[in-house]
């Protein structure tokens, strides 16, 4: 049986979720205080947004969906690759975002996990060793979370070329702070049953409006698409897309700061002898003495991370997401004061 876990922090600095900590640009705010009683009493209009969206990934707009952040892409995904198939199977590369596992399984289909190999390196022969005919799913998170690591993109098309009556489903969460995205190869113009996911929650700090994405040749949207409710963005989130996407300064702005803390991450870790996963990412994986020690100390100082211990491979690690500098600071001061033994 697989589960996601959510897990709810009452206050503090949240540093466990990957989240934008620094909150969203202040021109979605000034767009959102634009809208009226009506906007909140009629159904939305994706127009706008849709249009935002295409050009902001520089794909044609039929070849986007819009969906209630990438976790409804990954329900809605997931339901159009199981429609009608008797004992349909995905296959998951752990660890791995829980998401895939727990939709796959809830939707009745069999999860076969293929695990990182030493060093977190993406596994392109375990993938391909594993599918079977019945496999109608792969997932693939580049960059990798919780690892960090970026994944070949000839293991991508491998897979998408050897697989080809799976949707095989690049999640690119975190490609915002990798800098590179699949979606510039062109190549799910060629290979139909690629799909990228991307969500406006990490690196837009759009998380609590749920904005994400699928980018797919258009007639492989369809079949997603109908499964996906005809209003399932809010008005309030169509009008912030279009805003959040145009205010690229601000976004600039917050990968360098995300770049930044990485950077002191990386050095604390190391001055710390703490092994560490250097990460394309807004996060860092690290293996430090006592991770649920840690990460309960550094909760009673509001100073919320994630253990990741329980993951498949990542025994004893913590994730810890690298936004503000000002917030890592934080965290590395706390960090201190916990290793030093001044709880
Ligand atoms: C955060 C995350 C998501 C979820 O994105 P939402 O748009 O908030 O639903 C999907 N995949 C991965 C790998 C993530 O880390």
């Amino acid at each position: 049986m697989y589960r996601y876990e959510r897990v709810d922090v009452p206050d503090g600095l949240r540093l466990h979720l990957n989240e934008n900590t620094a909150g969203c640009s202040p021109a979605v705010m000034r767009a959102l205080a634009d809208l009226t009683r009506h906007d909140a009493a009629f159904y939305p209009d994706y127009a706008a947004a849709h249009e935002a969206c295409a050009a902001w990934l520089g794909v044609s707009p039929d070849a986007v969906l819009l969906t209630n952040g990438l976790d409804e892409g990954i329900l809605a995904i997931t339901a159009a690759a199981f429609a009608r198939e008797a004992s349909p199977e995905a296959i998951v590369i752990v660890p791995a975002f829980d998401m895939y596992a727990a939709v796959a399984d809830a939707l009745g289909g069999h999860v076969t996990e293929v695990p990182l190999e030493p060093g977190f390196t993406f596994p392109l022969a375990g993938v391909v060793t594993a599918l079977t005919p019945r496999t109608r799913l792969v997932w693939i998170t580049d960059p990798h979370n919780p690892t960090g690591q970026p994944v070949p993109p000839d293991a991508i098309l491998q897979i998408a070329a050897a697989a080809p009556n799976a949707f095989v489903v690049v999640d690119e969460a975190y490609a915002d702070f990798a800098g590179t995205s699949l979606l510039e190869a062109r190549a799910f113009a060629r290979l139909p049953n690629l799909v990228v996911g991307r969500t406006f929650a990490k690196a837009h700090g759009l998380a609590g409006l749920r904005a994400g994405v699928l980018v797919a040749n258009p007639p492989t949207l369809e079949a997603i698409r109908a499964i996906v409710p005809p209003y399932s963005i809010n008005a309030w989130a169509a009008r912030a897309l279009p805003a959040a996407l145009g205010d690229r300064e601000y976004y600039a702005w917050y990968l360098a700061e995300a770049e930044r803390s990485k950077a002191l991450l990386y050095a604390v870790f190391e001055s710390r002898g703490i092994e560490y996963w250097r990460s394309a990412a807004n996060f860092v994986l690290a293996r430090p003495a006592n991770a649920s020690a840690l990460v309960g100390a550094l909760a009673r100082k509001g100073i919320h991370i994630r253990d990741k211990s329980r993951d498949p491979g990542c025994a004893g690690c913590i994730r810890v997401t690298a936004g503000v500098v000002a917030h890592t600071q934080a965290f590395i001061a706390a960090l201190e004061e916990v290793l030093c033994g001044g709880e």
